[in-house]
């Protein structure tokens, strides 16, 4: 059995009163016994602060994106050595915000997952599908194709770890959801992608999420989807209610 993961992307929203505050509500909350692995993937600047917040509950905090090299002339950039020194356990990587605006690309994604490894971080690797791409029936060839370019050059046993979220584009903040059945019939086809990459053991073991206009309202039906093994949420994960609810639809 998967163990769901709910993980909340932040993205470039909150100061850092407003992040510890929710971090403070939010841990009180969230009982021993929770059935999801729950992250927040806060802002690089919040994450000392997120991870002292955070100890010893069952909330884990995550970064938003990295660098793939340890240390170097890269102004502005966040290493992997860095976030493992912050003790900070998950990194989402090649979201397609990352992707459009932030020049990330299938062979630096995959530079970066081989890197998160190395310091002991779980890559939540993000794909999926421009609406472009859906209307000419490319979303399984895109998809597939950036799954395979991510997981390049890992074991099995990594491969395994990974946790991989399906985002179709189209559908990232804009309120649109894909229907449960298409997410699912999606994340069965990036399965397929895995256990072909890295055999069935794997396959059966990666976790994937879906991710896009992702809300209490909708997160049950897609929870109860066979290939749906998480979500990754923006909007609906700023408001510790909101984020509460999430996790307790899984
Ligand atoms: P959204 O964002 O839930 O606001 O659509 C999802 C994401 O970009 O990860």
């Amino acid at each position: 059995m998967r163990k769901p993961i709910i993980a909340g992307n932040w993205k470039m929203y909150k100061t850092l009163s407003q992040a510890v505050e929710f971090v403070q509500e939010v841990k009180t909350s969230i009982p021993e016994s929770t059935k999801v692995d729950a992250v927040i993937c806060a802002p690089a600047l919040f994450l000392p602060s997120l991870v002292k917040e955070a100890e010893g509950s069952a909330l884990e905090i995550g970064a938003q994106t990295m660098h793939f090299e340890n240390e170097g002339a890269f102004t502005g950039e966040i290493s992997p050595a860095q976030l493992e020194d912050l003790k900070v356990n998950y990194v989402i990587l090649g979201h397609s915000e990352r992707r459009e605006y932030n020049n990330e690309t299938d062979e630096s994604v995959n530079k970066k997952v081989h890197a998160a490894f190395e310091h002991g971080m779980t890559p939540i690797i993000c794909v999926g599908e421009t609406l472009d791409d859906r209307e000419k029936s490319h979303t399984m060839v895109k998809v597939s194709s950036q799954v395979g370019a991510a997981l390049k050059g890992l074991t099995k046993d990594q491969v395994a770890k990974t946790v991989i979220a399906y985002e179709p584009i189209w559908a990232i903040g804009t309120g649109k959801t894909a229907t449960s059945e298409d997410a699912n019939t999606v994340c069965e086809g990036i399965r397929k992608t895995v256990a072909d990459i890295a055999g069935e053991e794997a396959a059966e073991a990666v976790r994937i999420q879906y991710g896009g206009s992702v809300k209490p309202a909708n997160i049950k039906e897609l929870l109860s989807m066979e290939h749906i093994d998480g979500a990754l949420v923006g909007g609906a994960s700023l408001e510790p209610d909101s984020y509460l609810q999430l996790l307790e639809a899984g």
